[in-house]
Protein backbone atom coordinates (compact mmCIF):
# COMPACT_ATOMS: atom_id res chain seq x y z
CA UNK A 1 0.00 0.00 0.00
CA UNK A 2 1.20 3.60 -0.72
CA UNK A 3 1.55 5.25 2.42
CA UNK A 4 2.92 8.36 1.54
CA UNK A 5 3.15 10.96 -1.68
CA UNK A 6 6.49 10.53 -2.21
CA UNK A 7 6.69 8.26 -5.25
CA UNK A 8 9.07 7.12 -8.45
CA UNK A 9 7.49 7.46 -11.94
CA UNK A 10 8.57 5.57 -15.26
CA UNK A 11 7.76 7.80 -17.57
CA UNK A 12 10.76 6.23 -20.27
CA UNK A 13 12.32 2.96 -21.06
CA UNK A 14 11.18 0.81 -24.47
CA UNK A 15 8.22 0.64 -26.12
CA UNK A 16 9.35 -2.78 -28.11
CA UNK A 17 11.58 -5.81 -28.61
CA UNK A 18 13.96 -4.02 -30.63
CA UNK A 19 14.58 -0.31 -29.38
CA UNK A 20 16.02 1.05 -25.79
CA UNK A 21 13.53 3.89 -25.59
CA UNK A 22 14.24 7.34 -23.76
CA UNK A 23 15.16 7.55 -20.37
CA UNK A 24 12.63 9.79 -17.83
CA UNK A 25 12.16 9.05 -14.28
CA UNK A 26 9.46 11.23 -12.50
CA UNK A 27 10.72 11.67 -8.53
CA UNK A 28 7.69 13.13 -6.70
CA UNK A 29 8.82 14.27 -3.28
CA UNK A 30 7.03 16.60 -1.03
CA UNK A 31 4.68 17.64 -3.55
CA UNK A 32 7.25 18.75 -5.94
CA UNK A 33 6.97 16.42 -9.53
CA UNK A 34 11.04 16.33 -10.96
CA UNK A 35 11.95 14.73 -13.65
CA UNK A 36 15.58 13.07 -14.48
CA UNK A 37 16.31 12.81 -18.12
CA UNK A 38 13.63 13.50 -20.54
CA UNK A 39 14.11 11.83 -24.04
CA UNK A 40 12.91 10.65 -27.33
CA UNK A 41 14.17 6.62 -28.27
CA UNK A 42 14.86 5.62 -32.26
CA UNK A 43 12.54 3.52 -33.37
CA UNK A 44 12.68 2.13 -37.10
CA UNK A 45 10.03 3.85 -38.91
CA UNK A 46 7.98 6.99 -37.65
CA UNK A 47 4.61 7.34 -37.77
CA UNK A 48 4.09 7.14 -41.41
CA UNK A 49 6.42 3.96 -41.50
CA UNK A 50 8.81 5.95 -43.97
CA UNK A 51 11.88 6.74 -42.61
CA UNK A 52 13.68 6.19 -38.62
CA UNK A 53 11.81 8.54 -36.35
CA UNK A 54 11.32 8.49 -32.21
CA UNK A 55 9.11 8.34 -29.36
CA UNK A 56 9.09 10.21 -26.44
CA UNK A 57 8.15 8.82 -22.71
CA UNK A 58 4.83 7.99 -21.76
CA UNK A 59 3.27 11.29 -20.22
CA UNK A 60 -0.06 10.20 -20.18
CA UNK A 61 0.38 8.67 -16.31
CA UNK A 62 1.09 12.59 -15.45
CA UNK A 63 -2.96 13.44 -16.07
CA UNK A 64 -3.36 10.74 -12.75
CA UNK A 65 -0.52 12.90 -10.96
CA UNK A 66 -2.27 16.31 -11.55
CA UNK A 67 0.70 17.96 -11.00
CA UNK A 68 2.77 19.68 -13.88
CA UNK A 69 6.82 19.44 -13.56
CA UNK A 70 8.57 21.29 -11.39
CA UNK A 71 12.20 20.61 -12.75
CA UNK A 72 14.02 18.75 -15.19
CA UNK A 73 17.81 17.56 -14.47
CA UNK A 74 19.74 15.76 -17.12
CA UNK A 75 22.62 13.47 -16.80
CA UNK A 76 23.64 14.34 -20.60
CA UNK A 77 22.85 15.72 -23.79
CA UNK A 78 22.38 12.60 -25.65
CA UNK A 79 19.09 12.50 -27.84
CA UNK A 80 17.24 9.90 -25.56
CA UNK A 81 17.77 11.69 -22.51
CA UNK A 82 16.99 15.46 -23.45
CA UNK A 83 15.42 15.57 -26.83
CA UNK A 84 11.46 15.43 -25.48
CA UNK A 85 12.17 17.90 -23.09
CA UNK A 86 10.80 21.06 -25.29
CA UNK A 87 8.17 19.10 -26.33
CA UNK A 88 7.05 19.51 -22.29
CA UNK A 89 5.94 23.05 -23.70
CA UNK A 90 3.81 21.75 -26.22
CA UNK A 91 2.33 19.38 -23.83
CA UNK A 92 1.93 22.11 -21.13
CA UNK A 93 3.23 19.83 -18.56
CA UNK A 94 5.95 22.87 -17.54
CA UNK A 95 5.19 25.71 -15.21
CA UNK A 96 6.29 29.58 -15.43
CA UNK A 97 9.11 28.96 -13.25
CA UNK A 98 10.43 24.92 -14.32
CA UNK A 99 13.69 25.10 -14.83
CA UNK A 100 16.16 22.31 -16.86
CA UNK A 101 19.48 21.46 -15.22
CA UNK A 102 22.33 20.28 -16.78
CA UNK A 103 25.87 20.79 -17.16
CA UNK A 104 27.17 24.12 -18.97
CA UNK A 105 28.09 21.54 -21.81
CA UNK A 106 24.48 19.46 -22.09
CA UNK A 107 22.77 22.64 -21.99
CA UNK A 108 24.80 24.38 -24.65
CA UNK A 109 24.65 21.38 -26.99
CA UNK A 110 21.04 20.47 -26.34
CA UNK A 111 19.59 23.82 -27.12
CA UNK A 112 22.12 23.13 -30.82
CA UNK A 113 20.29 19.83 -31.17
CA UNK A 114 16.65 21.22 -30.67
CA UNK A 115 17.19 23.86 -33.08
CA UNK A 116 18.44 21.16 -35.42
CA UNK A 117 15.63 18.78 -34.67
CA UNK A 118 13.01 21.70 -35.48
CA UNK A 119 15.05 23.00 -38.45
CA UNK A 120 14.94 19.45 -40.02
CA UNK A 121 11.38 18.02 -38.84
CA UNK A 122 8.37 18.04 -41.39
CA UNK A 123 4.62 18.19 -39.99
CA UNK A 124 5.50 13.95 -40.68
CA UNK A 125 7.14 13.79 -37.72
CA UNK A 126 4.69 15.22 -35.46
CA UNK A 127 7.98 16.17 -32.76
CA UNK A 128 5.63 18.22 -30.40
CA UNK A 129 7.06 21.16 -30.30
CA UNK A 130 7.21 24.99 -32.29
CA UNK A 131 9.47 27.90 -32.68
CA UNK A 132 7.78 29.41 -29.50
CA UNK A 133 7.71 26.51 -27.73
CA UNK A 134 11.48 26.08 -28.40
CA UNK A 135 12.31 29.42 -27.32
CA UNK A 136 10.20 28.68 -23.43
CA UNK A 137 12.63 25.55 -23.16
CA UNK A 138 15.76 27.12 -23.78
CA UNK A 139 14.90 30.10 -21.23
CA UNK A 140 14.38 27.31 -18.32
CA UNK A 141 17.99 26.23 -18.61
CA UNK A 142 20.17 26.29 -15.70
CA UNK A 143 23.73 25.41 -15.16
CA UNK A 144 25.12 23.01 -12.63
CA UNK A 145 27.95 24.93 -12.71
CA UNK A 146 30.69 22.58 -10.85
CA UNK A 147 30.30 18.49 -9.96
CA UNK A 148 29.26 18.44 -6.07
CA UNK A 149 25.96 19.45 -4.37
CA UNK A 150 23.06 21.76 -5.38
CA UNK A 151 19.90 22.74 -4.48
CA UNK A 152 16.74 21.75 -7.15
CA UNK A 153 13.52 23.02 -5.73
CA UNK A 154 13.19 21.09 -2.28
CA UNK A 155 15.90 18.49 -3.86
CA UNK A 156 19.13 18.15 -2.59
CA UNK A 157 21.10 16.49 -5.62
CA UNK A 158 24.57 15.65 -6.09
CA UNK A 159 25.94 15.28 -9.37
CA UNK A 160 29.26 13.09 -9.75
CA UNK A 161 30.87 12.95 -13.10
CA UNK A 162 30.26 9.54 -14.61
CA UNK A 163 32.42 8.98 -17.81
CA UNK A 164 30.26 8.35 -20.40
CA UNK A 165 30.47 11.77 -22.93
CA UNK A 166 31.60 15.42 -22.32
CA UNK A 167 30.00 16.88 -18.97
CA UNK A 168 28.04 13.70 -18.00
CA UNK A 169 26.79 13.55 -14.89
CA UNK A 170 25.06 10.58 -12.70
CA UNK A 171 22.57 12.50 -9.48
CA UNK A 172 22.73 11.31 -5.49
CA UNK A 173 19.62 12.21 -4.40
CA UNK A 174 18.59 12.56 -1.31
CA UNK A 175 14.87 11.06 0.31
CA UNK A 176 12.58 12.76 2.51
CA UNK A 177 13.96 9.78 5.04
CA UNK A 178 17.84 10.40 4.49
CA UNK A 179 18.35 7.19 2.23
CA UNK A 180 20.54 8.06 -0.84
CA UNK A 181 19.18 7.26 -4.16
CA UNK A 182 21.21 6.64 -7.33
CA UNK A 183 20.45 7.94 -11.28
CA UNK A 184 23.57 6.72 -12.84
CA UNK A 185 22.57 8.17 -15.82
CA UNK A 186 24.32 6.60 -19.23
CA UNK A 187 28.48 5.71 -18.08
CA UNK A 188 31.56 4.01 -18.57
CA UNK A 189 34.26 2.99 -16.43
CA UNK A 190 37.33 2.73 -19.50
CA UNK A 191 39.23 5.71 -20.73
CA UNK A 192 38.15 7.21 -24.11
CA UNK A 193 40.31 10.04 -25.35
CA UNK A 194 37.43 12.55 -24.69
CA UNK A 195 36.47 11.30 -21.25
CA UNK A 196 38.35 9.01 -18.47
CA UNK A 197 36.38 5.89 -17.13
CA UNK A 198 34.02 6.69 -13.91
CA UNK A 199 35.13 6.00 -10.24
CA UNK A 200 34.01 2.98 -8.90
CA UNK A 201 31.72 3.78 -5.72
CA UNK A 202 34.46 2.26 -2.85
CA UNK A 203 36.49 5.73 -4.04
CA UNK A 204 33.46 7.91 -3.53
CA UNK A 205 32.86 10.04 0.29
CA UNK A 206 30.95 7.29 2.69
CA UNK A 207 28.42 9.72 2.76
CA UNK A 208 27.28 9.45 -0.66
CA UNK A 209 26.98 5.84 -0.98
CA UNK A 210 23.63 5.23 -2.45
CA UNK A 211 21.23 2.66 -0.98
CA UNK A 212 19.05 2.45 -3.56
CA UNK A 213 19.79 2.75 -7.50
CA UNK A 214 16.52 4.24 -9.23
CA UNK A 215 18.18 4.26 -12.83
CA UNK A 216 21.29 2.52 -14.38
CA UNK A 217 22.49 1.66 -17.88
CA UNK A 218 21.85 -1.39 -19.51
CA UNK A 219 22.97 -0.24 -23.20
CA UNK A 220 25.16 -3.43 -23.91
CA UNK A 221 23.48 -5.99 -21.15
CA UNK A 222 22.11 -7.83 -24.27
CA UNK A 223 23.58 -10.92 -26.43
CA UNK A 224 27.03 -11.49 -25.42
CA UNK A 225 28.47 -8.30 -24.93
CA UNK A 226 30.71 -9.67 -21.58
CA UNK A 227 33.02 -11.33 -23.66
CA UNK A 228 33.96 -8.56 -25.94
CA UNK A 229 37.34 -7.15 -26.10
CA UNK A 230 38.57 -4.35 -23.90
CA UNK A 231 37.31 -0.88 -25.46
CA UNK A 232 41.54 -0.04 -25.49
CA UNK A 233 42.22 -2.95 -27.59
CA UNK A 234 39.29 -1.79 -29.88
CA UNK A 235 40.80 1.39 -29.98
CA UNK A 236 43.99 0.39 -31.42
CA UNK A 237 42.76 -2.23 -34.25
CA UNK A 238 40.39 0.73 -35.29
CA UNK A 239 43.71 2.89 -35.45
CA UNK A 240 45.70 0.05 -37.40
CA UNK A 241 43.33 -0.53 -39.65
CA UNK A 242 42.71 3.19 -40.48
CA UNK A 243 46.71 2.89 -40.83
CA UNK A 244 46.43 0.17 -43.30
CA UNK A 245 43.89 1.76 -45.25
CA UNK A 246 45.36 5.19 -45.73
CA UNK A 247 48.83 3.23 -46.74
CA UNK A 248 46.45 2.00 -49.32
CA UNK A 249 45.54 5.32 -50.67
CA UNK A 250 42.09 5.09 -49.29
CA UNK A 251 39.62 7.92 -48.46
CA UNK A 252 38.17 6.57 -44.91
CA UNK A 253 35.22 7.86 -43.65
CA UNK A 254 34.48 6.97 -39.34
CA UNK A 255 30.90 7.77 -38.93
CA UNK A 256 30.47 8.59 -35.50
CA UNK A 257 28.18 10.30 -33.59
CA UNK A 258 28.28 14.55 -33.33
CA UNK A 259 27.43 14.06 -29.74
CA UNK A 260 31.27 12.61 -28.01
CA UNK A 261 32.44 9.97 -30.41
CA UNK A 262 33.26 12.51 -33.12
CA UNK A 263 35.28 14.27 -31.10
CA UNK A 264 36.60 11.14 -29.38
CA UNK A 265 37.26 9.24 -32.58
CA UNK A 266 39.40 12.93 -33.58
CA UNK A 267 41.46 13.06 -30.47
CA UNK A 268 42.42 9.37 -30.71
CA UNK A 269 43.88 10.24 -34.42
CA UNK A 270 45.63 13.43 -32.67
CA UNK A 271 46.96 11.00 -30.30
CA UNK A 272 48.55 8.66 -33.09
CA UNK A 273 49.78 11.48 -35.33
CA UNK A 274 47.26 10.45 -38.35
CA UNK A 275 45.63 13.93 -39.40
CA UNK A 276 41.95 14.04 -39.70
CA UNK A 277 39.23 16.34 -40.94
CA UNK A 278 35.54 16.86 -39.34
CA UNK A 279 32.16 17.55 -40.70
CA UNK A 280 28.98 18.03 -39.66
CA UNK A 281 27.81 19.28 -36.18
CA UNK A 282 31.20 17.27 -34.48
CA UNK A 283 32.68 20.58 -35.09
CA UNK A 284 30.45 23.29 -33.70
CA UNK A 285 30.12 20.55 -30.30
CA UNK A 286 33.97 20.75 -30.62
CA UNK A 287 34.37 24.06 -29.92
CA UNK A 288 31.56 24.10 -27.31
CA UNK A 289 33.25 21.12 -25.70
CA UNK A 290 36.68 22.76 -25.61
CA UNK A 291 34.89 25.56 -23.68
CA UNK A 292 32.90 24.07 -21.38
CA UNK A 293 35.21 21.17 -20.13
CA UNK A 294 33.10 20.92 -16.62
CA UNK A 295 34.86 17.59 -14.53
CA UNK A 296 38.35 16.42 -13.89
CA UNK A 297 37.15 13.36 -16.29
CA UNK A 298 36.74 15.82 -19.00
CA UNK A 299 39.98 15.71 -21.31
CA UNK A 300 40.84 19.27 -22.21
CA UNK A 301 40.40 19.42 -25.85
CA UNK A 302 43.69 20.51 -28.75
CA UNK A 303 43.15 23.83 -31.10
CA UNK A 304 42.03 22.85 -34.27
CA UNK A 305 44.76 23.28 -37.09
CA UNK A 306 48.39 22.14 -37.62
CA UNK A 307 49.46 21.40 -33.95
CA UNK A 308 46.43 18.56 -33.77
CA UNK A 309 45.84 17.67 -36.98
CA UNK A 310 42.36 18.31 -36.47
CA UNK A 311 40.77 20.45 -39.25
CA UNK A 312 37.29 21.60 -39.69
CA UNK A 313 35.35 20.46 -43.50
CA UNK A 314 34.81 24.09 -44.33
CA UNK A 315 31.78 23.90 -46.38
CA UNK A 316 29.96 21.94 -49.37
CA UNK A 317 32.12 22.75 -51.78
CA UNK A 318 35.34 22.02 -49.29
CA UNK A 319 33.64 18.39 -49.00
CA UNK A 320 33.70 18.08 -52.88
CA UNK A 321 37.10 19.05 -53.30
CA UNK A 322 38.49 16.58 -50.36
CA UNK A 323 36.31 13.38 -52.17
CA UNK A 324 37.40 13.64 -55.85
CA UNK A 325 40.59 15.46 -54.96
CA UNK A 326 41.69 11.71 -54.39
CA UNK A 327 44.01 11.89 -51.85
CA UNK A 328 44.40 9.48 -48.68
CA UNK A 329 42.72 11.31 -46.07
CA UNK A 330 40.57 10.50 -42.42
CA UNK A 331 37.18 12.50 -42.32
CA UNK A 332 35.02 12.29 -39.58
CA UNK A 333 31.14 12.76 -39.60
CA UNK A 334 27.77 12.51 -39.08
CA UNK A 335 25.22 11.17 -38.79
CA UNK A 336 26.15 8.81 -36.87
CA UNK A 337 22.93 6.40 -38.38
CA UNK A 338 23.79 7.93 -41.95
CA UNK A 339 20.58 9.49 -42.21
CA UNK A 340 20.66 13.04 -43.20
CA UNK A 341 24.10 15.62 -42.97
CA UNK A 342 27.08 15.26 -44.56
CA UNK A 343 27.18 11.56 -44.45
CA UNK A 344 24.12 11.09 -47.39
CA UNK A 345 26.89 13.13 -49.39
CA UNK A 346 29.58 11.17 -48.47
CA UNK A 347 28.03 7.98 -49.12
CA UNK A 348 26.66 9.20 -52.91
CA UNK A 349 29.83 10.15 -54.02
CA UNK A 350 31.45 7.03 -52.44
CA UNK A 351 29.87 4.23 -51.88
CA UNK A 352 30.01 3.70 -55.46
CA UNK A 353 33.94 4.70 -55.42
CA UNK A 354 36.81 1.94 -54.96
CA UNK A 355 39.06 4.33 -52.81
CA UNK A 356 36.37 4.87 -50.62
CA UNK A 357 36.29 3.02 -46.75
CA UNK A 358 33.14 3.30 -44.53
CA UNK A 359 33.51 2.81 -41.03
CA UNK A 360 30.47 3.29 -38.55
CA UNK A 361 31.53 3.67 -35.03
CA UNK A 362 28.09 3.99 -32.85
CA UNK A 363 25.19 1.69 -31.75
CA UNK A 364 22.81 1.46 -34.77
CA UNK A 365 19.17 1.37 -34.39
CA UNK A 366 17.17 -0.80 -36.99
CA UNK A 367 16.40 0.86 -40.29
CA UNK A 368 19.24 2.97 -40.53
CA UNK A 369 21.12 3.39 -43.88
CA UNK A 370 24.32 3.05 -42.29
CA UNK A 371 22.64 -0.65 -40.40
CA UNK A 372 21.01 -1.48 -43.63
CA UNK A 373 24.72 -0.91 -45.26
CA UNK A 374 25.97 -3.58 -42.80
CA UNK A 375 23.65 -6.31 -43.18
CA UNK A 376 23.97 -5.75 -47.10
CA UNK A 377 27.79 -6.17 -46.89
CA UNK A 378 27.51 -9.13 -44.38
CA UNK A 379 25.29 -10.84 -47.65
CA UNK A 380 27.53 -9.93 -50.37
CA UNK A 381 31.25 -9.39 -48.55
CA UNK A 382 32.80 -8.43 -51.88
CA UNK A 383 31.85 -6.10 -54.62
CA UNK A 384 33.55 -8.43 -57.22
CA UNK A 385 30.88 -11.02 -58.16
CA UNK A 386 28.16 -9.09 -56.39
CA UNK A 387 28.12 -6.16 -59.02
CA UNK A 388 24.43 -6.94 -59.40
CA UNK A 389 22.99 -7.10 -55.72
CA UNK A 390 25.33 -4.66 -54.00
CA UNK A 391 23.16 -2.06 -54.20
CA UNK A 392 21.33 0.17 -51.33
CA UNK A 393 18.28 2.09 -51.00
CA UNK A 394 19.49 4.56 -48.63
CA UNK A 395 16.29 6.87 -47.39
CA UNK A 396 16.86 10.71 -46.89
CA UNK A 397 15.42 13.91 -47.34
CA UNK A 398 15.63 16.62 -49.53
CA UNK A 399 16.22 20.57 -49.15
CA UNK A 400 12.42 21.04 -49.15
CA UNK A 401 11.89 17.79 -46.40
CA UNK A 402 10.45 15.57 -48.55
CA UNK A 403 11.59 12.03 -48.02
CA UNK A 404 13.58 10.39 -50.82
CA UNK A 405 15.30 7.15 -51.60
CA UNK A 406 18.53 7.05 -53.47
CA UNK A 407 19.90 3.97 -54.93
CA UNK A 408 23.55 3.03 -55.00
CA UNK A 409 25.98 0.59 -55.47
CA UNK A 410 28.79 -0.31 -52.88
CA UNK A 411 32.10 -1.00 -54.12
CA UNK A 412 32.99 0.89 -51.30
CA UNK A 413 34.80 -1.40 -48.41
CA UNK A 414 32.64 -1.45 -45.11
CA UNK A 415 33.94 -2.30 -41.48
CA UNK A 416 32.31 -1.26 -38.50
CA UNK A 417 34.44 -0.72 -35.35
CA UNK A 418 32.01 -0.55 -32.40
CA UNK A 419 33.68 2.02 -29.81
CA UNK A 420 31.87 1.91 -26.89
CA UNK A 421 30.62 4.56 -24.63
CA UNK A 422 29.18 2.38 -22.40
CA UNK A 423 29.74 0.06 -19.48
CA UNK A 424 30.09 -3.80 -20.65
CA UNK A 425 27.48 -6.12 -18.67
CA UNK A 426 30.20 -7.07 -16.88
CA UNK A 427 31.43 -3.19 -15.73
CA UNK A 428 27.74 -3.38 -14.36
CA UNK A 429 27.93 -6.32 -12.32
CA UNK A 430 31.62 -5.09 -10.35
CA UNK A 431 30.09 -1.95 -10.22
CA UNK A 432 27.27 -3.33 -7.80
CA UNK A 433 29.75 -5.56 -6.30
CA UNK A 434 31.72 -2.97 -5.23
CA UNK A 435 29.34 -0.48 -4.34
CA UNK A 436 27.89 -3.04 -1.47
CA UNK A 437 31.65 -3.86 -0.64
CA UNK A 438 32.27 -0.16 0.21
CA UNK A 439 28.97 -0.41 1.94
CA UNK A 440 30.66 -2.78 4.06
CA UNK A 441 28.48 -5.92 3.08
CA UNK A 442 24.89 -4.63 3.04
CA UNK A 443 22.65 -5.36 0.22
CA UNK A 444 21.18 -2.42 -1.42
CA UNK A 445 17.17 -1.51 -0.55
CA UNK A 446 16.15 -1.52 -4.28
CA UNK A 447 17.59 -1.61 -7.69
CA UNK A 448 15.33 0.17 -10.71
CA UNK A 449 16.81 -2.24 -13.38
CA UNK A 450 16.30 0.61 -16.62
CA UNK A 451 17.90 2.02 -20.47
CA UNK A 452 18.52 -1.45 -22.14
CA UNK A 453 15.94 -3.57 -24.24
CA UNK A 454 13.52 -5.47 -22.52
CA UNK A 455 15.61 -8.39 -23.08
CA UNK A 456 19.09 -6.66 -21.49
CA UNK A 457 16.65 -5.23 -18.49
CA UNK A 458 15.71 -8.85 -17.46
CA UNK A 459 19.24 -10.08 -17.94
CA UNK A 460 19.92 -7.33 -15.50
CA UNK A 461 16.80 -7.53 -13.27
CA UNK A 462 17.96 -11.36 -12.73
CA UNK A 463 21.82 -10.95 -12.25
CA UNK A 464 21.14 -8.08 -9.85
CA UNK A 465 19.00 -10.11 -7.91
CA UNK A 466 21.81 -10.99 -5.26
CA UNK A 467 22.66 -7.17 -4.74
CA UNK A 468 19.39 -5.36 -3.69
CA UNK A 469 16.18 -6.83 -1.37
CA UNK A 470 14.30 -5.55 -4.37
CA UNK A 471 15.15 -5.58 -8.03
CA UNK A 472 12.43 -3.88 -10.08
CA UNK A 473 12.52 -4.20 -14.03
CA UNK A 474 12.00 -0.53 -14.62
CA UNK A 475 9.20 -0.75 -17.57
CA UNK A 476 7.01 1.84 -19.02
CA UNK A 477 3.90 3.00 -16.18
CA UNK A 478 5.77 1.47 -13.09
CA UNK A 479 4.60 3.18 -9.99
CA UNK A 480 7.19 2.86 -7.04
CA UNK A 481 6.67 4.63 -3.24
CA UNK A 482 9.38 6.43 -1.79
CA UNK A 483 10.56 6.85 1.67
ZN1 LIG B 1 24.26 8.51 -23.83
Amino acid sequence: MISNNNRLYVFGGPRDQVSIGPNCLGVEINNELNLFDCGVGMTSVNKKGRRPGGYGPDMSLIKNIGKKIANVAFTHFHTDHTAYAPTLEGLRLAKENTAFWGTPVNNAISKEMWMDTLNRSSEDDDIGYDYLDYCNAIGRFRAIEKPGQFQMGNLVVHAIPNGHTYGSTSFIIETPSGHKALVLGDAAWHNQALVKGATWPSTWPKELLPDEIWSNDMTYASGSSEDEKPYSQKRDELIAYVKEKLAEDKIIILIAASTGKGQSLAMDMAKAEIPCWIDGSIRSFYQIMRQNRWSDLDEPLPPLGDESGIREVQNHSHRRELMEDGLPKVIITTSMMGNFGPIVEYFEYGLPRQNFVFVPTSWLAPGTNALKLLKLIEKYPSWKGNEDNRKIVLRTRDENKNDTKIVVPVVAEVKRFGMSSHGTFGDSLYFMKDLIDARGGKVLDRILVSHGTYEAISRGAMAFSEFAKNVVPAVRGTILEVD
